[in-house]
């Protein structure tokens, strides 16, 4: 399919990217790596009248480690951040689409996306990081990764704001697991549950898991992180925290999977993302 017909700006800096979304009307959009924005727009799912390139702005890219920080900028593809040796996150963007996908594919664009079955957003969730965003005019606000994600490819993002930046505390110290189920290779998943696990003699001192395509957004499994939290970390303890891993979630239920499959996939899965974690 043919999209409809838009205009195009790529600009050089990040205030004037800024100043094209502001004025180029409520139907003006970012564009990033375009691997979700161009097929819908092909779809005609959107008509964007303005596009405004992003890949020429200066100071959106690199990875960075600053003080027990890592730093991403909005620009950084999902090859880049699977290369960056960052544990979790860069496993989990490694299991991204193709490389095809991978080398266009940003971070800013699939959390800006919002869609509940994207490996980033609930991976970020896991990690307790956040979203730097930066309006028209300049003025910057950082977000919880737990409250930017509101509904289906719904975000905190204000029309026109801009992510510029996205930070989550290093995770040395951390044991991590990464477990997505899909039924082709390189498709988005089923289901995706993102582990940290953190252990002090055998004990499960601190736990975080983010679930993925388990409700309209990612979500947290705090059930099961309350169940293993003090626990030995023994194959019991884990298997039954993990038997929570549906608890409170109302899967999209689709051809691929019901609900009552996805939430059996959950638990299981969740037992072997803690399982890789505790190791
Ligand atoms: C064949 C295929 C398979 C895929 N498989 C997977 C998969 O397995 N897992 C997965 O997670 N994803 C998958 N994807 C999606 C891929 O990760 C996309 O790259 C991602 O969802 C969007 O990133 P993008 O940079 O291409 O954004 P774009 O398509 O350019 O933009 C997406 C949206 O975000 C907005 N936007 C982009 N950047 C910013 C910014 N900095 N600030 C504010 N708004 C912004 C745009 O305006 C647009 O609304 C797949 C895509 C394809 C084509």
């Amino acid at each position: 399919m043919i999209p409809a017909e838009f205009d195009y700006l790529a600009p050089d800096s990040l205030e004037e990217a800024l100043e094209a979304l502001a004025t180029g009307g409520e139907d003006a959009r970012a564009l990033a790596g375009g691997h979700s924005l161009l097929p819908l727009m092909k779809l005609r799912l959107a008509a964007p009248t303005l596009l405004v390139d992003l890949r020429r702005v200066p100071g959106l890219g690199g990875v960075a480690r600053e003080n027990g920080t890592v730093r991403i900028g909005a620009m950084s593809t999902h090859h880049e951040v699977s290369a960056a040796g960052l544990g979790l996150a860069s496993t989990a963007a490694g299991t991204i689409a193709d490389q095809q996908v991978r080398n266009c594919g940003t971070l800013g664009g699939t959390l800006a996306h919002g869609d509940p079955a994207s490996d980033m957003p609930a991976v970020l969730m896991a990690l307790e990081g956040t979203i730097t965003a930066m309006a028209p005019g300049g003025a910057s606000r950082e977000i919880a990764a737990t409250e930017f994600f509101k509904d289906y490819l719904e975000t905190a993002l204000a029309q026109h704001e801009l992510i510029t930046e996205i930070r989550f505390p290093a995770t040395e110290g951390w044991g991590y697991g990464y477990e997505k189920f899909n039924r082709r290779q390189e498709d988005w998943a089923l289901v995706a549950v993102s582990a940290l696990v953190r252990q002090e003699g055998g004990v499960c001192s601190d736990v975080r898991i983010g679930l993925t395509h388990m409700a309209n957004t990612p979500l947290r499994a705090t059930a099961v992180e309350d169940a293993l939290r003090g626990q030995p970390l023994s194959p019991e303890n884990i298997a039954a925290a993990a038997r929570h891993a549906a608890d409170g979630t109302s899967p999209p239920a689709d051809l691929n999977a019901s609900q009552e499959y996805k939430r059996h996939l959950a638990t299981v899965l969740t037992q072997r993302a803690l399982t890789q974690a505790s190791r």
